[in-house]
């Protein structure tokens, strides 16, 4: 396992919170983001060391900015890994969708996705070694009614994973993508009880997944095993979407 600070967004709750806790058993210096002070502190407290929890607002340019020059003054290591978990949806059928839902989905999951990516590759490109994942989702591919700003950031999530991962490869830096399927957590939770029945439908597993299943598969691609891997993306369904 290579040295260096390892970045979870999102790590407050649900799937971020779960591969935070992931990479820090298996011996990890982890730092994640939550979008408030007590987010962040609670981040801290959990891992048990100061400086470990950070506030990032990633539809804020300036909080991308501010969060990348505080891990910078707080530690002297270098960021090695970097999980882009953090994601919203506001979901509406295309004709209700307001200019707002579209933009709001938009500016999280991609445009501050590839804010703080950029920021934090300079240094990697430097050292010649990272390791990229962004988690994206089965709905990219399949699409959802009510979800074409969030499948839209997604599948635009997974463009750009492949094209970083062209651009930086001959640097020992792999950047891939995880899909995860239905998987519990607040965000699965906005979704009716009729709804989850139907889905359940086309789950193979007959059972929506766990943020462990999904760490698993990160924790793996962040792994020396997976270094010869890149661009690639993992689904995490339980049989729900099969390539
Ligand atoms: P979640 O439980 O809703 O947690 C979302 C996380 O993102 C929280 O830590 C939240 O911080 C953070 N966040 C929200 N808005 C943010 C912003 N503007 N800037 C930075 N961070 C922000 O979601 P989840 O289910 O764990 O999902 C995690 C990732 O997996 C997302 O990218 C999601 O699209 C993807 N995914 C989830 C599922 C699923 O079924 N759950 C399926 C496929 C893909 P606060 O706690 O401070 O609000």
């Amino acid at each position: 396992m290579k040295q260096g600070i390892a970045i979870v967004t999102g790590a407050s709750r649900g799937i971020g919170k779960e591969i935070l806790t992931s990479l820090v058993q298996s011996g990890h210096k982890v730092i994640g983001t939550a979008t408030t002070t007590n987010g962040a502190a609670a981040i801290s407290e959990m891992i048990g060391r100061e400086k470990s929890g950070y506030v990032l607002d990633l539809s804020d340019r300036e909080s991308i900015v501010r969060l990348v020059q505080s891990i910078k003054q707080d530690h002297s290591e270098p960021i090695s890994y970097l999980v882009n978990n953090a994601g919203i949806t506001q979901d509406n059928l295309m004709l209700r969708m307001k200019p707002d839902q579209w933009m709001n989905v938009l500016n999280v999951n991609l445009t501050g996705t590839f804010h703080l990516t950029q920021l934090l590759l300079k240094d990697m490109l430097k050292a010649r070694w990272g390791r990229i994942v962004n988690i994206s989702s089965i709905v990219g591919s399949i699409g959802n009614p009510g979800q074409v700003n969030y499948a839209a950031s997604k599948a635009g999530l997974e463009a750009m994973t492949r094209c970083l991962a062209a651009e930086v490869a001959a640097r020992q830096i792999t950047v891939n993508a995880v899909l995860p399927g239905y998987i519990q957590s607040d965000m699965s939770e906005q979704i009716s009880e009729g709804h989850k029945e139907k889905v359940l439908e086309h789950i193979a597993m007959k059972r929506f997944g766990s943020p462990a299943d999904v760490a698993h598969a990160v924790e793996f691609l962040l792994s020396d095993g997976a270094a010869y891997m890149t661009g690639q993306r993992i689904v995490v369904d339980g049989g729900m979407y099969m390539l």
